[in-house]
């Protein structure tokens, strides 16, 4: 953080908000009216409107002694538009809230929207709103997205059929991982803050945590392969829970490889590391915002020949509440996810 600290009473609410306003980086085409008015005007076309709101609070979702600010922005904006993704939808707009104490200075409000304005130029999505309020507890952060999508390509959740393949961008388990670095390197310098952090070669699960991709290059490849899936849900919660919540939704059943789990050489090293299972936090640590979906059989064939970041990971069955994981040794061993049943 640099030296010079701008208290935010300087500048006031409009102050703060006109700076805000004039750094937005993309203009998305549909705004007829962005920041500044009592509300934004966007053109809705004949396709359907998505709109999707996270809520962030500092304490409950993210930690600010390892969470720069500027990566918490853009990582905010990464979660609020990979739920229009998992519609099958294109992101376009954003409204940001943000509940302030007077512990943030202009500077870190400058570094949150750093963060923000650099995934809004990433995605191609322009903020045009939001609100700004004191906070007694720390800050809260609340991003609202709208996207687009032709009626006939929105996918939901409960669209899944039997024999679908299900499907995963990316790979699992590093987030959860680079959370638990994060996490023991905190108490390690809680107990003596003159140790260094011991987090050299972990780079990969470290930004996996902290600056998580949305897969809008995945959603984008399958409009122009001409492939629709059947269901789709984003990686939020982990594997396993989400993975159920797509099963519940389509009535159906699934089994799972696990050796078809996509799991980076890095989030090995980090769980042997750790003495945690690799499987277990491709199934149960969360955030990774990839997407989970299923595909029709004869799509199967395109996506092997022509995408290099997806993995076929299972299948869907008739046997709705039969959700397994077929393990390297044989078994078939119920998926569960804490918190819930199948
Ligand atoms: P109102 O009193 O009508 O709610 P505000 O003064 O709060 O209006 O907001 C003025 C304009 O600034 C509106 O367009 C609003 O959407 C926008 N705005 C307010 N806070 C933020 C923020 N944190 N980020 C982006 N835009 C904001
Ligand atoms: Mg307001």
């Amino acid at each position: 953080m640099a030296d010079s600290r701008t208290e935010l009473s300087q500048l006031g609410e409009f102050g703060l908000i006109r700076r805000l306003a004039s750094q937005v980086p993309f203009r998305h085409p549909s705004t007829r009216q962005g920041i500044g008015d009592d509300a934004a005007v966007l053109d809705v076309s004949t396709q359907s409107l998505l709109l999707s709101t996270e809520l962030l609070l500092e304490g409950i979702h993210f930690d600010l002694s390892y969470a720069p600010l500027k990566h918490l922005g853009y990582k905010a904006v990464v979660v609020a538009i990979s739920d229009i993704l998992a519609m099958n939808g294109e992101p376009a707009h954003l409204t940001v809230g943000l509940g302030l104490s007077n512990r943030f200075s202009l500077e870190a409000v400058d570094e949150l929207y750093a963060g923000i304005y650099a995934a809004c130029q990433q995605y191609g999505v322009e903020l045009v709103g939001g609100d700004t309020t004191a906070s007694r507890a720390g800050l809260v952060l609340s991003i609202s997205a709208t996207g687009y999508a032709e009626s006939e390509r929105l996918t939901y959740r409960r669209g899944a059929r039997a024999n679908d393949i299900l499907c995963v961008t990316g790979d699992l388990g590093a987030a959860y991982l680079g959370l638990q670095l994060l996490e023991r390197e905190k108490q390690v310098f809680l107990e003596n803050p003159a140790d260094q952090p011991q987090l050299e070669g972990h780079e990969y699960v470290l930004q996996r945590q902290l600056k998580p991709e949305a897969r809008l290059d995945v959603i984008r490849q399958l409009r122009e392969l001409n492939v629709q899936p059947t269901a789709m849900i984003d990686l939020s919660d982990g594997l396993a829970s989400d993975l159920l919540h797509l099963t519940g939704e389509s009535s159906l059943g699934a089994n799972v490889y696990e050796d078809q789990l996509p799991v980076h050489a890095k989030t090995y090293l980090a769980a042997t590391e750790l003495n945690l299972s690799p499987v277990t936090a491709a199934l149960n640590g969360g955030e990774d915002y990839e997407l989970l979906f299923t595909i029709r059989q004869e799509d199967y064939q395109t996506l092997l020949d022509q995408t290099t970041d997806v993995s076929f990971i299972g299948y869907l069955t008739n046997e709705p509440g039969q959700v397994n994981l077929l393990t390297k040794t044989g078994e078939a061993v119920p998926i569960t996810a804490p918190g819930r049943t199948a």
